[in-house]
């Protein structure tokens, strides 16, 4: 029996990395950077051109206000206290409020494939702790005996998880949100870093930022063009590969690039790979031959919540229906390391 492990640090390096290339020497003076950690995630914020450092300070407090409101295992956050709530209704922020509407959008256009409520699947498999776990070699030594019994959920399991992912049981009136079914929880982590990217830009723009690049765990978005007129180019790693070993390249100018991979999050038992992006469908790790999924658009909002959508759709259903999305484009990437564009993702 193998098993193997990703290393968690390792994902928040990975998925997409910034590949802002050669700048003009004047112009990467001209360049301030700021990294830090919120929402399990490394951000780092890029601003080119002539600031001092109110915006940088901007942003990062903003990151603070977002994480406070939408992470779930912060006591008092607004999703702390609807997953609280049993049934009741929830006040919440205008922020969360459109938020977890924007999920519902996305989880009616996809059928399901995202939703919300997946919390108690994300809870059961916890992928991300046992990542950790087997990362440790004394605690994989222990686990030799049983290591499927442990690692994978059994069918009861399963079913039970899977009776309350339902993102219809969510009712969004104004600020106020009710779980009909009182059992029912839900988890933005597939969609909360798009909202924030947005919300960074929309900032930033107030600020008379004019170009710069904001960067949460791989989740891309982007300001302008670089200081030299030229676009930015988001580099896509290979799957399972180091994190500069990228694979192919996006050019784009104020738009977001968002991939959801297998490679980020998961653990692998007799060569199969056990990841973070859950199928609503079955309660199991979506598994259709893909490994990444990159959404390119304007909203990164929309790229984060398609990205994790279009991964559960598979190849067929995904670029289906990303073709019937006006400025949405997508590419799709095999296990075999095979590239699908979508007709306009650029070459
Ligand atoms: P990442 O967080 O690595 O960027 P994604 O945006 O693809 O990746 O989101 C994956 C996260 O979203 C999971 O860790 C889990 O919290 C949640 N999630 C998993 N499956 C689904 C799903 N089918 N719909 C909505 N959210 C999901
Ligand atoms: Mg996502």
């Amino acid at each position: 029996m193998k098993i193997s492990h990703a290393s968690v640090l390792a994902a928040f390096f990975s998925g997409l990395c910034a590949v802002t290339g050669t700048v003009g020497a004047s112009a990467a003076e001209d360049k301030t950077s700021s990294t830090g950690f919120f929402l399990d995630t490394v951000v780092t914020i890029t601003l080119y051109g002539d600031t001092d450092s109110t915006a940088m300070d901007g942003c990062f407090s903003l990151l603070e206000e977002y994480e406070q409101m939408l992470s779930r295992t912060i006591e008092g956050s607004d999703v702390w206290n609807i997953n609280q709530s049993e049934g009741k209704a929830t006040v919440v922020s205008d922020e969360t409020a459109d938020l977890i509407e924007t999920a519902l959008e996305y989880s009616r256009l996809t059928d399901g494939a995202f939703d919300i409520t997946i919390t108690p699947l994300v809870d059961l498999w916890n992928i991300e702790g046992k990542s950790s776990l087997l990362a440790d070699g004394d605690a994989e030594e222990a686990l030799q005996e049983d290591t499927a019994d442990v690692l994978i959920p059994t069918d009861e399991e399963i079913a039970s998880a899977l009776s309350h992912v339902d993102y219809t049981v969510v009712s969004v009136e104004g600020t106020t949100v009710t779980l009909s079914d009182p059992d029912a929880e839900i988890d933005l982590g597939g969609i909360a870093k798009g909202y924030i990217a947005d919300r960074l830009k929309e900032y930033l723009l107030s600020q008379g930022i004019e170009s710069a690049l904001i960067n949460l765990g791989g989740n891309v978005q982007t300001i302008g063009t670089k200081p030299d007129g030229s676009k930015w180019k988001i580099g896509i790693q290979e799957p399972f590969g180091g994190s500069s070993d990228i694979i192919a390249a996006v050019a784009c100018a104020g738009a977001s690039v968002v991939t959801s991979g297998t490679y980020e999050r998961y653990f692998e038992l007799d060569g199969t790979i056990y990841h973070h992006i859950l199928d609503p469908a079955t309660g199991y790790p979506a598994d259709n031959g893909l490994t990444s999924v990159t959404i390119l658009s304007e909203s990164s909002v929309v790229c984060d919540a398609l990205s994790t959508a279009c991964f559960v759709l598979g190849l067929r259903d995904g670029s289906e229906l990303i073709e019937t999305l006006d400025n949405v484009e997508a590419l799709f990437i095999t296990e075999d390391e095979t590239l699908y564009r979508t007709s306009g993702f650029p070459e």
